[in-house]
């Protein structure tokens, strides 16, 4: 019989790069026959555009689908992960719909984090396996099945008394509204109830390798730590899904990046929704210039109110003017610096030679993508568990060098400071061996499959 897996992404590149890695690797490590990708998202024809042309190539085998969804009407305040969850909750009649009409009937479903109640569906549908792919790292997994582990009670508790998520057999994790979670009880909701999903799944696959979550990934091994909470569900680390540079790809961008010395370049961005206000784009600007390196920036406009609010903005185009930059910052600095508007091939940006830093947002997929390129990074993080990425990268992993962004606007000295950290002095040095170290744990887990051989069959 066939072995065919559907796959479904909630909307965001973030989703939709891993979801599409795991369908390729299923198709060449697993023995898998056909992958269906399902990709929910508010605006088909920019995500066929971000997904890139050597993906919608046709393979009989590997066919990727939109679920198109109108958000016009959806109510889009609240934290990132409420939207998306929400939206997910929306799509679902169309999944189901969309799952039942697959030739052959798929036997393995996988989820990302954001659609967990899908499993539901695919249970009403006999699918045999039903699994959820994490899209960021283990120990934001263990946050969530933990988190729901608790009742409401001893979770506020624990959060406002300590100020952290003390979790078995892994580090802690803060919890920066601590001191009142009751006033984020939606998003707390959200968070548990995923928690409580994920554990109805056959197996949980999360983007990451053991060098990278040594302590998380054995916590979730050991029957006396996250393991228990688990309930036996099995947790396998299939990572690092990433999509590898696209060989010979033309862009203005790389052209530039070809003149530039080795790793002299800063590279700048936000991941695929991050925006800053317009006081704090300024103060980048003149950050970047004052470090006097080469960069490759990533501009958005400016958002005064959510930094993740790019991520559903359709009136954002290529040819906006960049009147927002600080006068004549575009002449004073075009020697040795490149204004991207919107989007640049990042994965081909951090695989350049030239490129010698990363200042990002710490989306999950931007941090593994620096580590698959042996980049060092100046760690800037905006919402969802960013912050706690921010903290792996700097704190434990020594990789990069963390701003704090709870003093409001980080000031152009600081900025300027942290990159130079980064791309001159001794830590910095240190930095990019450590990273360079990790990329070769990264190569090597990828060249094996972690997912036991006879799992699917
Ligand atoms: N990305 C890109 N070009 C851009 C911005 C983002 O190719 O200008 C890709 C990036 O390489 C990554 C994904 O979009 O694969 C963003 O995922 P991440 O988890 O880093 O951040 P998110 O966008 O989910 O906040």
């Amino acid at each position: 019989m066939e072995l065919h897996g559907a796959l479904v992404a909630s909307p965001g590149m973030g989703h939709a790069v891993p979801i599409l890695e795991l369908g390729k690797h299923l198709l060449n490590h697993h023995g898998f026959d056909r992958v269906t990708v399902f990709l929910v998202t508010d605006d088909v024809s920019r995500s066929k555009s971000l997904i890139g042309k050597t993906l919608m190539e046709e393979d009989p085998k590997f066919v990727i689908r939109f679920i198109p969804l109108d958000v016009s009407g959806q109510d889009l305040s609240g934290s990132l992960l409420t939207k998306l969850a929400e939206m997910m909750r929306k799509a679902l009649p169309e999944i189901k719909s969309s799952v039942m009409e697959l030739e052959p009937r798929p036997r393995v479903f996988v989820v990302d984090l954001l659609g967990t109640e899908a499993l539901e569906v695919a249970k009403e549908l006999g699918i045999m396996r039903k699994h959820v792919l994490v899209t960021t790292s283990a120990w934001f997994l263990a946050f969530t099945v933990y988190m729901a582990s608790l009742d409401k009670q001893t979770l506020f508790k624990q959060l406002s008394s300590i100020g952290a998520l003390l979790i078995p057999g892994c580090s802690p994790v803060k919890f920066e509204r601590a001191q009142d979670p009751r006033k984020y009880i939606r998003e707390l909701a959200e968070s548990q109830r995923i928690g409580a999903e994920v554990i109805t799944a056959d197996g949980v696959f999360v983007n990451t390798w053991h060098s990278l979550e040594q302590v998380t990934i054995g916590s979730f091994l050991d029957p006396e730590n996250l393991g228990r909470v688990m309930r036996g569900v099995p947790v396998y680390p299939v990572g690092p899904l990433v999509r590898p540079a696209e060989p010979g790809l033309k862009h203005g961008v790389l052209d530039w990046l070809d003149l530039q010395p080795k790793e002299s370049v800063v590279y700048v961005s936000f991941g695929s929704g991050g925006a800053l206000t317009f006081e704090q784009t300024n103060e980048l600007a003149y950050g970047l210039e004052l470090t006097g390196h080469r960069f490759v920036w990533v501009v958005r406009p400016p958002a005064e109110d959510d930094p993740s609010a790019s991520m559903f903005d359709k009136t954002k185009n290529e040819t906006e003017p960049l009147d927002f930059l600080p006068n004549g910052f575009l002449d004073r600095t075009k020697d040795i610096g490149l204004v991207v508007r919107t989007w640049a091939p990042q994965e081909e940006i951090l695989a350049h030679k030239s490129t010698g830093g990363f200042v990002t947002h710490c989306g999950w997929n931007s941090v593994l993508e620096s580590i698959v390129n042996g980049v060092p990074m100046v760690a800037w993080p905006l919402y969802s568990e960013q912050k706690m990425n921010a903290r792996m990268v700097s704190g434990e992993l020594k990789i990069a060098l963390q701003i704090n962004v709870a003093d409001g606007i980080v000031k152009k000295e600081v900025i300027a400071e942290m990159v130079k950290r980064v791309m001159d002095e001794e830590e910095g040095k240190e930095m990019r061996k450590n990273v360079k170290e990790l990329k070769k744990t990264a190569e090597e887990a990828l060249n094996m499959t972690h997912i036991p051989s006879a799992y699917f069959t």
